[in-house]
């Protein structure tokens, strides 16, 4: 799909192989990119159980250091590209959708040429021949305007958005460095990854990148930055993915629904760049960029499971993003993939929400901070 991102060097040589069953958790911690911490190919991890005292939460000892230890759950039963260490994982769902979106935009296609070449032209399929110009045009208009508008991120303005991307890019094995800019945002919360030509670029507005930041939550724009990153990593960008997909407006609930693949595929990404920050990317996404610390993550995430009925699942369905609740939850579970179109329940094995401890697989998640 990317003919211009050669495959990433080293010993994960196709990151994105079909998985070959739960009992293959081959996951290496990935360390500093390059650096000689992890030098060895990945090494299995231990069967059996848990080998050491469970390691302390980064975040310090109270409320969890008191509380009971519930079970790990083994790390071989974590399908691989889940968890913070190795390679991300594209969502199961991502390809078998994007198989059927793109046969279906080809047949499109061809029927559009062979009504024009029977002399029927109206405004549908002038819109489809023109389809391979229109993305074109799109494509550079977007990077033309953030080269004209946006703020480059450099070693010197910006430099610690410019470091996450260069780190995030580094992490996903990518040859070249993504362009990246920060658009001012105007109180909207976002962010977008795009291309033209070879080029690859990420830009976030100045509302979500406030976020980042040595005194508010930098992990959380380190998410944010590898969610995005992510998306060119894993080949959403390209001029004929974006072709490929040309009919996806014209789709409902099927097009959404590969966007929502992507999305979770792009969310793996940020994990496994900056697994801390997801709950504060979550946070701010639901509450903006002052209150995002005090949201709840295990509050909110539990409520994937409780809100039910036909209009969650459509709100769904026709979202181009999961809803937030399941969005938490797929970044809370990492023993699955998140939930497509049913709302996730627990499993009975699972540990009971919150309080549990930065065990493997698991996001440590935090309480909500007190109002200043
Ligand atoms: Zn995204």
């Amino acid at each position: 799909m990317q003919p211009h991102e050669p495959p990433p060097a080293g010993p994960p040589v196709d990151p994105y192989a079909p998985q070959a069953g739960w009992a293959q958790a081959q996951d290496t911690p990935a360390g500093p990119y390059g650096s000689a911490q992890y030098p060895s190919a990945p090494q299995p991890y231990p069967t059996g159980p848990y080998p050491g005292p469970y390691p302390t939460p980064p975040y310090g000892p109270a409320p969890y250091g008191g509380a009971p230890v519930p079970p790990a759950i083994p790390p071989q039963q974590q399908p691989r590209g889940l968890s913070p260490f190795g390679m991300p994982a594209r969502h199961s769902w991502e390809i078998p959708l994007l198989i059927v979106v793109v046969m279906l935009t080809v047949v499109t296609f061809l029927f559009a040429i062979l009504f024009a070449a029977l002399g029927t032209i109206n405004q549908y399929i002038l819109l489809f021949l023109a389809a391979p110009l229109l993305v074109w045009l799109v494509r550079g208009q977007t990077f033309a305007s953030l080269r004209v508008n946006g703020v480059k991120m450099s070693p010197t303005q910006f430099p610690e958005g410019y470091q996450l991307v260069v780190e995030a890019a580094a992490r996903f094995g990518m040859k070249k460095v993504p362009d990246a800019y920060v658009l001012l945002g105007n109180g909207q919360i976002n962010a977008f990854a795009s291309g033209h030509g070879f080029r690859r670029f990420v830009a976030v507005y100045s509302d979500l990148f406030e976020v980042g930041g040595a005194a508010r939550e930098p992990d959380a724009l380190a998410f944010i930055i590898g969610h995005e990153v992510g998306h060119i990593a894993a080949g959403h960008v390209s001029y004929w993915r974006q072709l490929g997909m040309y009919l996806v407006p014209f789709l409902p609930i099927l097009g959404s629904s590969l966007i929502r693949a992507q999305e979770y595929t792009a969310d793996n990404h940020g994990f496994g760049y900056r697994h801390l920050g997801a709950p504060t990317a979550m946070g701010t996404l639901a509450a903006g960029k002052y209150m995002n610390t005090l949201v709840g993550f295990d509050e909110m995430a539990d409520r994937a499971a409780t809100e039910k009925g036909f209009f969650v699942w459509i709100v769904n369905a026709m979202s181009s993003h999961p809803v937030l609740t399941w969005r938490m939850w797929a970044l809370r579970d990492r023993s699955r993939h998140g939930n497509m179109f049913l709302r996730p329940s627990r499993p009975a094995s699972a540990p009971p929400a919150g309080n549990y401890p930065s065990s493997y697989g698991l996001v440590p998640t935090q309480p909500p901070k007190p109002v200043p």
